[in-house]
This record gives structure tokens, C-alpha cells and sequence, in this order.
């Protein structure tokens, strides 16, 4: 990011010393801790760091409602993700309730919803998992079969959903159920919000290719949400669920290449380190593998504000090819730098060096959040006027 003006620059020194401070004394433990194969670690610490964020005021920096948020400028939001990512800070264990519910919930809830979710959000005392997938629908998100039944003064909820991150840590649910019997398709959905501890609930971790389970499956079996727990009209869940889809990846995506910076940087001194880097090919695909960090980091930049969206509404999905493709790429020249230590663990039974996490975990960055194909999908039909998918 541009340095800004001399109050943004105040502005980062703040984050910053605010991170060191933290991040040397009480919680210095957590640096670098809970990001991609490492979710498990320290999880009763990082939920302390969050209510310590909160505490501080660093939830909801984003949120336009100064009743509930800061609605700090765009460059601010910058400032702090880049920061945080600077500062190896952990992986958060709150961001779906602080980038997804919360911005879905100010633009399309009701005021008595907004008071009772959002300040246990903004003290980052309260967990938030997302339920949309289902065994039958992923990219196909139209195809939910998970049912909501209203009985009295409450929603008896029967499905199943999966790859719901952080499940296993969530306080409540963001669940998408068919309430109109019989609908079909968009039509007849609900965005019901469904709290995670009770006994219709179930959540079983799926252990990923890198032994760990950032991800669940989450069993409906008659679980309970108020009948006022539903955000929106109830059967027009399909518009709220799309609101939300929205705020993913804004601009959290900054600090994200801050963190793909560090990746490269290391895998390029450890080509380095072990000749890897005289390989001629090698040296090419680190040099290509900086220089698109590079045009990623401008491109971000530029689209990043509402005019930009409104002028190139095409953004989001080339940002996501491109970052999702340049990610798992870089796991595969992780992988090369190696040679053929790449393929043997570090430790028995799985235990797993930092490349070999990256690798992993990066061939999942082209399917959440919408695959590629998917992408490809919304820009062919979309922005260039191509015939519709047939899948
Ligand atoms: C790490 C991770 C975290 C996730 N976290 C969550 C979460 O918290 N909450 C949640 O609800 N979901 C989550 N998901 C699920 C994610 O949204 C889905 O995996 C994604 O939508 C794809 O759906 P699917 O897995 O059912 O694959 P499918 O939709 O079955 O797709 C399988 C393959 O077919 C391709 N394909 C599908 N349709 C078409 C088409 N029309 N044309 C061409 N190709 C097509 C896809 O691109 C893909 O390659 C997560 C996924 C991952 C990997």
C-alpha cells in the first residue's frame, strides 16, 4: 500500500506497536500459529487473542456502522491486515463472524438482530461457522436439501452440511434450509442462524490432506433456531446467502499476499541455501512466481473500492483465479526447491514442514470460494457474453 497521509502513517505505527507489544509479551507464543494445516494449535489461546482484539477495538475496524464497528477508511482496513499479517499474528478463529455475519447482518437484518449478535462478535467472545455446502451442494449452492420446519416459536432444522469450517470452535451457525416445502432451486430458502450447542447438533471433523481438520461435517438432526433467527424474509435466504458471498475476501486480500510474500521469500532463500536455485528453471519460475505477486499486488490495489467494483464488476472473480492459481503454484515450486526430500515427512506419523503444509493446503485454494471452473463459469456466462454452462 502507498505510504498514505502522515495520519495513515501514525496509523500503521499504532498497529504495529500494538502487535509487537501483544505478540512479544503475553501471547508470543501464537506468533505464526493457526494458519493453514496448523488450525488446531493453541485453540484456547487464540480465543483469548480474540477477545483480546476485541478489547482493543481491532473487530469490526471495516464495519460501516460506527454504532457497532469504526468504519475506518479503506486504506486503514489495509493498514491493519497488512500489519497483522507482517506481525506472523495467528490465524484467526473469529473472521466468519466478523467479515461474513456481521456485514451481512447490518445490511440486511433487523435492528433487534444487529443489538443481540454483533457485540459478541465485535468482543470477539462469540465463534461463527458458515453452513451453506452440502454433500449434493457445493458450486451448485441452489441445491440445498437441509429442511426448516416451524413449529410454534422455533425452527426444527434436519440436514447435513460439510466442509463447514470451524465447526468444532463455533458458537452458532449461519445455516441455509429449504422452508418452503416443495421449492425449488433459489426459490423457497431461508438464512436461518442456529446455535451449535445443543443436542440436534453434530460436528465431525474431516481430517485434510494435511492431517488436520480445519473443516467438519455438521449434522442437523431436528436442531433448534428461534423463530426470529432468521435473517431476511423467511423463503428469500437465497439473496441474503449471495449479500454474504459478497463480503468475502475484501480486503483482508492484502494482508493475504503479505503472508504469500513471506512463503516466497522463504522458499527462496531455501533454494537458495540448497542449490536448488542454480537449476536454471527454478530461478525462472521464483522470478515468475515474483514478478505476479507484483502485478496480484497493483491489481488489488486498484480494485479495490466500491467505484472500482461498480466499474469492473468482473474483479472479484479474476482477483480469485488469479491469487488461488499463483498459491497453488507456489506450493508446487515449493515442492521443486526440495527435490526429493519433498515427498518424506518431517516426523512420524505425519508431521509435516512448512512447504509441505503450503503444498497441501494450497491445492484447496481453487475450490472454497468458488472453484475455478465456477469462476470461469460466472465470467464466460456474465461479463463476456458466452453461451450458458450445460453442466
Ligand atoms: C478449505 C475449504 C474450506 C471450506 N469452508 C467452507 C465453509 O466454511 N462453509 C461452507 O459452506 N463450505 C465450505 N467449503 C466448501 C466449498 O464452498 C465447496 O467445496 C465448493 O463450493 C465446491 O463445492 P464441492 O466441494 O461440492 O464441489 P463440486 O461442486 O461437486 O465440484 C466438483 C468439481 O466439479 C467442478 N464443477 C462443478 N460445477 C461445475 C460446472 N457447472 N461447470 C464446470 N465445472 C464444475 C468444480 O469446479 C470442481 O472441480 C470449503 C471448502 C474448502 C476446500
Amino acid at each position: 500500500m502507498t505510504a498514505g497521509t502522515s495520519q495513515d502513517v501514525t496509523f500503521r505505527a499504532e498497529v504495529r506497536d500494538w502487535l509487537e507489544a501483544q505478540l512479544s509479551g503475553e501471547f508470543a507464543g501464537l506468533r505464526g500459529s493457526g494458519g493453514p494445516g496448523r488450525e488446531h494449535e493453541h485453540l484456547q489461546e487464540r480465543a483469548a487473542w480474540e477477545r483480546r482484539l476485541g478489547e482493543a477495538g481491532w473487530i469490526g475496524i471495516g464495519w460501516p456502522d460506527p454504532r457497532y464497528g469504526r468504519a475506518l477508511s479503506l486504506q486503514r482496513q489495509v493498514i491493519f491486515h497488512e500489519e497483522y499479517a507482517r506481525a506472523a499474528a495467528p490465524g484467526r478463529l473469529g473472521h466468519i463472524g466478523e467479515q461474513l455475519l456481521v456485514p451481512t447482518l447490518l445490511a440486511n437484518g433487523t435492528e433487534e438482530q444487529k443489538e443481540r449478535f454483533v457485540p459478541g462478535v465485535a468482543a470477539g467472545e462469540v465463534m461463527w461457522c458458515q453452513g451453506y455446502s452440502e454433500p449434493d451442494a457445493g458450486s451448485d449452492l441452489a441445491n440445498v436439501g437441509t429442511r426448516a420446519v416451524l413449529d410454534g416459536d422455533r425452527w426444527v432444522v434436519t440436514g447435513q452440511k460439510i466442509w463447514t469450517s470451524l465447526a468444532h470452535v463455533a458458537d452458532w451457525c449461519i445455516v441455509i434450509a429449504r422452508t418452503e416445502p416443495g421449492s425449488q432451486r433459489h426459490a423457497g430458502l431461508s438464512f436461518l442462524l442456529v446455535p451449535m450447542d445443543q443436542p440436534g447438533v453434530t460436528v465431525r471433523p474431516i481430517v485434510q490432506l494435511t492431517g488436520t481438520s480445519e473443516f467438519n461435517e455438521v449434522f442437523l438432526d431436528g436442531a433448534v433456531a428461534a423463530a426470529g433467527d432468521v435473517v431476511g424474509e423467511p423463503g428469500q435466504g437465497w439473496r441474503v446467502a449471495m449479500s454474504l458471498l459478497g463480503f468475502e475476501r475484501g480486503v483482508s486480500t492484502l494482508g493475504q499476499q503479505i503472508g504469500f510474500a513471506r512463503e516466497l521469500k522463504a522458499i527462496t532463500a531455501r533454494a537458495r541455501e540448497n542449490g536448488a536455485a542454480d537449476d536454471p528453471v527454478l530461478a525462472d519460475r521464483i522470478v515468475s512466481a515474483w514478478v505476479d505477486l507484483q502485478v496480484m499486488r497493483h491489481t488489488a490495489l486498484r480494485t479495490l473500492g466500491s467505484d472500482a467494483a461498480r466499474e469492473a464488476p468482473w474483479a472479484a472473480n479474476v482477483s480469485k483465479l488469479l491469487w488461488a492459481n499463483w498459491h497453488r503454484r507456489l506450493g508446487e515450486l515449493a515442492m521443486a526447491v526440495e527435490g526429493a526430500a519433498a515427498v518424506v515427512t518431517s516426523g512420524l506419523p505425519y508431521e509435516l514442514t512448512d512447504e509441505q503444509r503450503l503444498f497441501l493446503f494450497s491445492r484447496a485454494d481453487t475450490i472454497y470460494g468458488g472453484s475455478n471452473e465456477v469462476q470461469r463459469n460466472v465470467l464466460a456466462e456474465r461479463h463476456l457474453g458466452l453461451p450458458r454452462d450445460r453442466a
